[in-house]
């Protein structure tokens, strides 16, 4: 059987996955936040105790934040920058004794909807988290794509398309840019874009109150909406997936799956998208399940 581990910077949670998909054991942690031996520590554990409830050795893939560079084979990109400079991969092998696949998270989800999810049939999936970043992953043929850098789909960090005057230069970003797709289509950028220097509300309350009928709340869903139509066009004029799935915490925006579509044939270069938005068919555990078919 296989275990996939995706370690985010708050939990880590672990899955055994049997050979026909289902999953056989679940566990979560909570992340030793920047303690990197912590971390270590804390996944072989997860992963002993998932194997004692499968009753036998599994095969270990780990969905982390950032990648691992191919030059330096050292962590990169990642949010949680604890991790960032190590030797991740090898230290979870030495630790656990056994070859172990790391992936970016975002290409883990990507993988696991391509394969038996909302993106099953579709030879080009593009996988898309909107949470609290907004990662990307492409999948071509069942196939993960990395890139030379390993950066592939990483549209979070390109700068949001065809800004309006209120866009530019646009929020400062962790990377060090400003106006960053993420900092507009994260969870975290939505409730600062309704904020507007004012008190924040969580984005599940944002959404809430528009559906409440409160104009504010109204306008900075339209504005997300409109944004998040821009970015994922740019992404169609570039790559033209078979399928985008949505994931993460603001995929469960159900007003997205219609107006997005509607608005995004602005930008498009084509007279016609024919392109499906879709909602991710195993929710948050995508992750934990495309970190177990990393084997
Ligand atoms: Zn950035």
């Amino acid at each position: 059987m296989r275990i996939g581990i995706d370690l985010g910077g708050t939990k880590i949670e672990g899955a055994v996955m049997a050979p026909d998909g289902s999953i056989a054991a679940k566990r979560r942690i909570a992340t030793p936040r920047d303690d990197y031996d912590a971390t270590i520590a804390a996944v072989v554990s997860l992963v002993r105790g998932l194997e004692e409830e499968a009753g036998q050795r599994c095969t270990v893939g780990v969905g982390i934040p950032g990648t691992i560079s191919r030059a330096t084979r050292l962590v990169k990109n990642a949010n949680s920058t604890w991790l960032n400079g190590r030797a991740l991969d090898r230290d979870l092998e030495r630790a656990l004794g056994r070859g172990v696949r790391l992936a970016n998270d975002a290409n883990c989800f990507a993988l696991s909807e391509a394969i038996d999810g909302a993106g099953r049939d579709a030879r080009v999936v593009f996988g898309v988290i909107l949470g609290t970043g907004t990662g990307g992953g492409i999948v071509f043929g069942g196939r993960l794509h990395d890139g030379p850098n390993g950066v592939a789909g990483e549209w979070g960090h390109n700068a949001l398309p065809w800004p309006d005057a209120s866009e530019r230069p646009g929020p400062s970003c962790y990377c060090g840019k400003r106006g960053c797709v993420e900092t507009f289509l994260s969870g975290p950028g939505l409730e600062r874009d309704a904020a507007d220097g004012g008190s924040r509300v969580s984005a599940a309350e944002i959404v809430t109150r528009a559906a409440e009928g409160d104009a504010a709340a109204e306008s900075a869903l339209v504005r997300y909406e409109g944004r998040l139509a821009k970015a994922l066009a740019s992404v169609i004029n570039v790559l033209d997936p078979d399928v985008i799935v949505l994931g993460g915490g603001l995929s469960n925006v159900e007003r997205l799956y219609a107006s997005v579509p509607r608005l995004w044939g602005a930008w498009v270069f084509s007279d016609r998208v024919d392109t499906p938005l879709r909602q991710a068919l195993h929710g948050d555990s995508s992750g934990v399940r495309g970190a177990a078919r990393l084997f």
